[in-house]
């Protein structure tokens, strides 16, 4: 065999860039080479440091090779069969004592469209809505106000149409620079080349400061706001613009026709804005208004402006106002449904914009269609044969809220709750105590899976084919690049076996492509898509009908709004729940570095990931360092009213003084044992991004 034939192409496991790789097997079980895709269709070769290690979790020593059964409190190799008649008969337990909505189900961005499309059909066979994923944890509020305003929760426009187009690139509340690399140096890098304005709003400098020398020209600016007050930032913009153009309506500060003839709203964002008091607002922001002042000129002025927004901005109780305020300055702007504009969610994980295409969603089945919308549901149930609940279901957070109350039991496909939920402590505390039965599908031991009762070893991106859908709406597909470890079984797989002991029918799937040909027929906007059509390109949905080559952006003609009008509202500050005081006087803000992905489960595996970056640590201003005392690199307590962790200070001037900023990636220094747990009401998502705390002098480190 050739070295040509033994390298296959498949998509980076890590973030929802999407780019391609290739990986050479090794003989028998030697070790997988990765190898550059030089004409994949988004990077073109090129990989970041975690693209570039993605290889070395999958032979891992740690990798789970063995179904496990809980008990007496410890675990037991078992068989699949005993296994299998286990979870089956538990499941079928907790549905006679409790009804069907006593379960939760955890989709995994990890896992392909096709797992996920199994994981929730399985939830709805079996009687509830109660089916979710970490889009919840990430973007929940962006989807929101997307679909509510635009018509799709998902990016407008796209990458490639940004080096042509773009004239300001406006970023807030997300750092490409660490957490989309490629997309940042391809795409973003190229924009600037070609002379775009890069207008940052984020209250940490970051790497994405850095790649752009932002902090040191005058093309670009960096707006360092408070964590919590983008709505006053933004509303200070709108309302530049709009009193620049009541004062020269000639000068293009606003595009009329496009809000007279495809936009509704304009009046009361005008009335929400018309005592609206810039000054005042400046100093809530932290920033000087003469600054934000600048950058709305730049964006109203530019021909083509797109905005990219990130957890920054949706991880709030205000998360779909932060955003729904982008888009009303996209709209007031006209920039949307043109190349090179739009309001662009940069996805975490390489397939959270699938996971919720294909219907792990609580209130949507596949294609975004309601389940409270009979005549959808109805189509669904005519494919599915059964019936569909028709109430939405609980989030993944409600459901942790829930459990020991109305949720007794929860299937867990790929994720980590207990890592990745805000106030871990408790999530932790509640799974150990007050869950009847938990059962998890993973490849590694993860925080979560020692509290389950049934662990389940399945596969690794390497190991498994299907799609994955990335950031700008790029169905692509993955291919098996390494032999499937023994005993070792593919998600889907396990998925079909439960489904069919469980209910007989409508879980007998040979290959991923059958389960894509039905998700296809339940979910319009990828109808279109067949596993051919996708060849090595992909297609970017919505793709409705075969032949059709998808949408590089929406909205050219109109919005998939009920009257086809992009919806604009007013909106105003509010300020997070929890605030400091004299008890926890600093916010505490919360992200990640490149290095880390999600709740490290892969990352902290990887030699390379691991040595970069070794143990977790909080950023502090030097004048807060001063005041405390603490010196570079001692180790210091972080508390918050929900729990302490011990991390390593950096003094840096990349914080604002009064916030601390910390990452959630390490087990027992998670920031996500201090975060707050209370929900946007809407989207249900929680506020990760301020909370109150305080810091703690002289102590030695934590084993993590
Ligand atoms: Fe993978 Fe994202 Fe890096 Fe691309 S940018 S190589 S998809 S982690």
């Amino acid at each position: 065999m050739s070295t040509e034939d033994t390298q296959t192409k498949t998509i980076c496991p890590y973030c929802g860039v999407g780019c391609g790789i290739r990986v050479r097997e090794g003989d028998e079980r030697g070790e997988m080479q990765f190898m550059p895709w030089g004409d994949a269709p988004v990077n073109e070769g090129r990989v970041c440091i975690k693209g570039g290690a993605a290889t070395e979790v999958v032979d891992h020593e740690d990798r789970l090779t063995d179904p496990l059964i809980k008990e007496d409190g410890e675990f037991r190799e078992a068989t699949w069969e005993e296994a299998y008649s286990h979870i089956v008969s538990e499941l079928e337990r907790v549905r006679d004592e409790h009804g069907p909505d006593g379960m939760g189900f955890y989709g995994s961005s990890k896992t392909t469209n096709e797992e996920n499309y199994l994981l929730q059909k399985l939830a709805r066979r079996y009687g509830t809505n109660n089916v979710d994923n970490c889009t919840r944890m990430c973007h929940a509020s962006t989807v929101w106000a997307l679909r509510t305003s635009l018509g799709m929760g998902a990016m407008t426009n796209s990458m490639a149409d940004l080096e042509e187009a773009a004239d300001v690139l406006w970023i807030q509340g997300a750092n490409p620079g660490e957490q989309h690399p490629i997309a940042n140096s391809q795409y973003f890098r190229q924009a600037v080349l070609e002379g775009a304005t890069v207008i940052q709003v984020d209250p940490h400098a970051n790497k994405t400061t850095r790649s752009f020398k932002i902090d040191e020209t005058e093309r670009h600016q960096h707006l360092q706001p408070k964590p919590g007050t983008d709505i006053p930032l933004l509303n200070i913009v709108l309302k530049t613009i709009l009193d620049n153009h009541e004062e020269n309506p000639g000068e293009g500060w606003i595009d009329e026709q496009f809000i007279e003839e495809r936009t509704e709203g304009f009046e009361h964002l005008k009335e929400t804005l018309a005592d609206f008091d810039k000054d005042a607002a400046a100093e809530t922001c932290g920033v000087p208004l003469e600054d934000i002042e600048l950058a709305a000129e730049k964006y109203a002025m530019a021909n083509n402006a797109a905005i990219f927004t990130g957890m920054g901005m949706s991880q709030h109780t205000c998360g779909v106002d932060n955003v729904q305020n982008e888009i009303n300055l996209a709209l007031v702007t006209g920039n949307l449904g043109k190349p090179g504009t739009g309001v662009n969610p940069l996805r975490g994980q390489n397939n959270v914009q699938g996971t919720c295409d294909v219907g792990a969603m609580p209130n949507v089945l596949p294609g975004y269609q309601l389940v409270d919308d009979d005549e959808a549901r109805e189509s669904v149930e005519a494919v599915w044969g059964f019936e569909i609940p028709d109430e939405p279901g609980l989030t993944n957070v409600e459901i942790s809220h829930e459990i020991g109350d109305s949720i007794h039991g929860l299937y867990v496909m790929g994720e980590n709750p207990i890592m990745s939920e805000p106030d871990g402590n408790v999530v932790e505390r509640r799974m150990r105590e007050d869950l009847e039965f938990m059962i998890v599908q993973d490849i590694f031991m993860t925080e979560t899976a020692e509290l389950a009762d049934v662990v389940l070893p399945a596969t690794t991106w390497a190991e498994r084919g299907g799609t994955v859908t990335n950031t700008d709406r790029r169905v692509q597909r993955m291919r098996e690049v390494h032999k499937v470890h023994e005993n070792t079984k593919h998600d889907r797989d396990i998925l079909c076996e439960v489904g069919t002991r469980l209910f007989g029918e409508g879980f007998e799937f040979a290959d991923s492509e059958e389960i894509f040909e039905e998700l296809r027929e339940v979910c319009p906007i990828m109808y279109g898509m067949t596993y051919d059509a996708l060849g090595e390109e992909g297609i970017q949905w919505p793709c409705y009908e075969e032949g059709d080559e998808g949408n590089q952006y929406l909205y050219e003609e109109e919005f998939e709004t009920e009257n086809g009008l992009g919806q604009i509202e007013g909106v105003v500050h509010q300020e997070p729940k929890e605030v400091p005081d004299d008890e926890y006087p600093l916010v505490l803000t919360t992200a990640r570095v490149e290095e880390h992905y999600n709740t490290g489960t892969m990352s902290r595996r990887s030699p390379t990931l691991s040595r970069q970056v070794p143990e977790n640590f909080v950023d502090i201003h030097p004048a807060d360092a001063e005041r405390y005392g603490i010196a570079d690199g001692e180790h210091v307590t972080l508390r918050s009213r929900r729990g302490e962790i011990t991390v390593k200070a950096q003094v840096t001037e990349d914080t604002k003084e009064g916030v601390v900023w910390t990452t959630p990636h390490f087990a027992a220094s998670s920031a996500n044992r201090l975060t707050n747990d209370v929900l946007d009401e809407r989207a249900k998502i929680p506020e990760y991004k301020a909370a109150a705390a305080e810091i703690e002098v002289g102590i030695e480190p934590a084993d993590d």
